[in-house]
């Protein structure tokens, strides 16, 4: 068909203004997770007549918005988070950005924003990634998180869907997420406070996910547990941990051990670690790509698992190992569950990592950072 200007973004538009004023890199030692930003950031209109703008890459700035804004009252935004690793010979990466894009068009489309060609935006960050360049750290587990973010920028307070839009990406160097050493976390299992419902946006990466999620954690902090584990229903179904996805290991009668995973449905983010975990997984198990430090007789499931069932295999012995998966951690170990009252015990290697997540943290770390080969890692 033909194409109007606007109709898509045009890396070719990028127009870039470099700052006059750098500012100093703190040691990544130094870094608190998501205070320090780089020295520029990326910024895409779009407007329901003209299309999408030029994009520009601009020194770090305020934004400036119409305190009407749809935004700041109704809360139409959306927002991804990805990585950039430069190893010790300087070379960045990104790690399957495809997976974001995916999931952030997706996003868009839930709040009635524009569609875009993913891997356009992809050209652009990694335009934005190589300009700060300095800024991504080279230590072992540092990286430089990206947060590709879209909001409702129309002026008015009508609900409906936005004439007009901002799609910005800021980028965060980071410390490693554990810097001490891998701790496992306790759960609190939380029957009260739920996350996402059959139907609701739970599946979608919408910042009015998460506002509502602060408040449980607080309390479960207050109980002295590091994260939520959040069910659904009465049959208490195990959803995610956290802002992470789940994944329990069980070895069955037969000594064969499982990895299960919720099934995505509507109330499970579609995680890029997730993802990740369950392909690698999947490849042992199918004998394509065999994985040190997997059991031979391995398989993965994507099915629903209830607290009832966690409770009594971590009784009989075959609850061998719960962890989270998500890009700021990779892999996070349970070792406990608060549940009615009682706290479940989960096994949990002396290192902090169980065997699954021990192998699956080696292998994901590897192909980020380029020491193992693999279609996921893109040179910046
Ligand atoms: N679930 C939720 C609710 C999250 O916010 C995240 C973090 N994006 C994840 C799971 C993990 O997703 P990913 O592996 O893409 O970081």
């Amino acid at each position: 068909g033909e194409t109007i200007g606007g109709a898509d973004i045009d890396p070719s538009a990028l127009e870039i203004e470099l700052t006059s004023s750098p500012k100093p890199i703190p040691p990544s030692s130094k870094l608190t997770f998501g205070r320090t930003f780089t020295d520029h950031m990326l910024t895409i209109p779009w407007n329901s007549e003209t299309g999408w703008g030029s994009p520009k890459i601009q020194p770090y700035a305020p934004l400036a918005l119409d305190p009407s804004s749809t935004v700041l009252h109704y809360a139409p935004t959306l927002f991804e988070g990805m990585k950039a690793y430069k190893n010790k010979a300087g070379v960045a990466r990104l790690f399957r950005p495809d997976k974001n894009m995916e999931r952030m068009t997706r996003s868009a489309a839930r709040l009635a924003f524009p569609d875009f060609t993913g891997e356009h935006l992809t050209t652009l960050i990694k335009k934005l990634v190589d300009i700060d360049s300095a800024w991504i750290p080279t230590d072992p587990g540092t990286s430089l998180y990206i947060r590709p973010t879209m909001i409702g920028t129309q002026a008015g307070l009508g609900v409906g869907a936005s004439t007009d839009v901002l799609l910005f990406v800021i980028a965060c160097p980071v410390g490693p997420y554990y810097s001490t050493g891998f701790k496992p976390v306790k759960l609190l299992a939380t029957t009260s406070d739920v996350r996402a419902w059959p139907g609701g946006t739970g599946g979608f990466k919408l910042g009015s996910n998460y506002a509502g999620g602060v408040v449980p954690q607080q309390k479960a902090a207050a109980l002295g547990y590091q994260q939520i584990l959040w069910l659904y229903g009465e049959e208490h179904r195990l959803t995610e941990v956290g802002t992470m996805n789940l994944f329990v290991v069980l070895e069955d009668k037969d000594g064969t051990i499982e990895l299960v995973t919720p099934p995505l449905e509507d109330m499970i983010l579609p995680g890029v670690t997730r993802d990740s975990i369950l392909s690698l997984a999947r490849a042992h198990a199918e004998g394509k790509n065999t994985l040190d430090g997997l059991p031979a007789k391995f398989k993965v499931t994507e099915r629903n698992l209830t607290m009832p069932q966690i409770v009594a295999a971590s009784k009989d012995g075959s609850l061998k190992e719960i962890f989270g998966s998500g890009t700021a951690a990779i892999v996070s170990c349970v070792d406990g569950i608060g549940y009615e009252d009682a706290l479940v015990p989960v096994p949990c290697g002396a290192d902090g990592l169980g065997d699954v997540a021990r192998v699956m943290l080696r292998e994901i770390v590897g192909r980020q950072t380029g020491e193992i080969e693999s279609e996921w890692s893109e040179l910046v």
